[in-house]
């Protein structure tokens, strides 16, 4: 059982505060939403997990399998079992959605062992297909080329394709805007599903109140202020959809 432990974050963008002690742990087996209104630093987490170089830890640490992953770098961060949305966000042109799931398997496999061949082509074919069963993708889906000209949905389905190819313990998710865009939430949202299960655990970073509709998460945490000030269960989020964050903001103002 591995899990992920944020203590006291705080991080500065351009030397301004805008994490301010913050505290989680994510277990596997477990899927945790952080909601808040916007502006409060949700992406600044996220962006701090990936290990954004903008991003300044100025105190607190993020434990993981005995090792802070701050001080590492984001290849090694996946290396130890935490998938980060948006890791590789670019084009690659001539490169299909396949060919980069091999690379980046065959990537984590030779930096856990330098002279390893790669992962066999029919093994990597079953593994795609079992995946994309899994997720009820269409198969031309992994001959297309990485990015090119993908919708905001196909650029999540890829995402969650990687996600399901890589196996990590802990997935953290950044919906970043995805109020704009609801078939991309409703994307994640059904791979998450699809994929839940006792050795993964979830973190899904959202803009867009009504997550309840494509996904039942088990832990809701308010984040206003650069803090998480309320956590929950489903009912939370239930709430927030209900009565807006008003509420929220008044029992917290002195914090935000
Ligand atoms: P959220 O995702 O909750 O909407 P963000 O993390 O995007 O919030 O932003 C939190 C605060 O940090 C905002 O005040 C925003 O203006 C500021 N901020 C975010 N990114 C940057 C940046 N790259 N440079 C300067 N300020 C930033
Ligand atoms: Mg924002
Ligand atoms: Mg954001």
């Amino acid at each position: 059982m591995s899990e992920l432990v944020i203590k006291n974050l705080h991080v500065a963008i351009e030397g301004k505060e805008i994490i301010k002690g913050l505290d989680l742990t994510i277990r596997q087996g477990e899927v945790h939403a952080i909601m808040g209104p916007n502006g409060t630093g949700k992406s600044t987490l996220a962006y701090t997990l990936m290990g954004h170089p903008a991003y300044e830890v100025t105190e607190g640490e993020v434990w993981f399998k005995g090792q802070n992953i701050l001080e590492l770098e984001p290849d090694e961060r996946s290396r130890l079992g935490i998938f980060l949305a948006f890791q590789y966000p670019v084009a690659i042109p001539g490169v299909t959605v396949a060919n980069f799931l091999r690379t980046a398997i065959n990537a984590r496999r030779r930096a856990e062992n330098p002279e390893d061949k790669g992962i066999p082509i029919p093994e990597f074919r079953k593994l795609l297909k079992s995946k994309m069963e899994l997720l009820k993708m269409d198969p031309a889906f992994a001959g297309r080329y990485l990015n090119d000209g993908f919708s905001g949905g196909e650029k999540k389905r890829a995402e969650i394709l990687q996600m399901a190819m890589l196996q990590p313990e802990i997935a953290i998710l950044d919906e970043t805007d995805s109020g704009l865009d609801i078939d991309a939430l409703r994307i994640v949202a059904e791979g998450v599903n699809a994929l839940r299960s006792k050795d993964l655990g979830v973190l899904v970073i959202t803009h867009y109140q009504r997550i309840l509709n494509y996904i039942t998460p088990d832990f809701v945490h308010i984040m206003l202020g650069g803090r998480i000030v309320e956590s929950g269960d489903a009912d939370l989020a239930l709430h927030l959809e209900e009565h807006g964050y008003d509420w929220v903001r008044e029992k917290y103002e002195a914090v935000s």
